[in-house]
């Protein structure tokens, strides 16, 4: 992920620890293809219980998962990042705003200590 849009300038990393939360986006958009890839299977393919298709629509669905992952996870943190991070019609005259809380050398670290 760039650490500044290459368009605008603004920062994507904006606070230490800040993309934690886009596990949460992760999880809600996981939950949604899996549901959505069951009513497919369900349609197309069927779910009995005499038989073991729904391990199929498990193992797809699990291929499917991993498959789209890198997708997901950059997803998940854009839909995250637009959470914290509006959109600024005047971005060419306005420049992004630097968080007041930032520490640059604490970006990418995955434990904050207290001292
Ligand atoms: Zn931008």
């Amino acid at each position: 992920m760039n650490e500044f849009c290459p368009e605008c300038g603004q920062r994507t990393d904006i606070e230490v620890g800040f993309y934690y939360g886009a596990a949460y986006v992760s999880y809600a958009l996981t939950v949604a293809i899996s549901v959505a890839s069951f009513i497919a299977w369900y349609i197309f393919v069927g779910i009995s219980s005499d038989d073991n298709r729904i391990f199929g629509w498990l193992i797809f669905n699990g291929l499917l998962l991993l498959i789209l992952q890198p997708w997901l996870m950059r997803i998940a943190r854009t839909i995250w990042l637009s959470f914290f991070v509006k959109y600024n019609p005047r971005w060419k005259e306005e420049p992004p705003a630097v968080a007041a809380k930032l520490l640059v050398e604490q970006l990418g670290a995955a434990v904050t200590v207290n001292s």
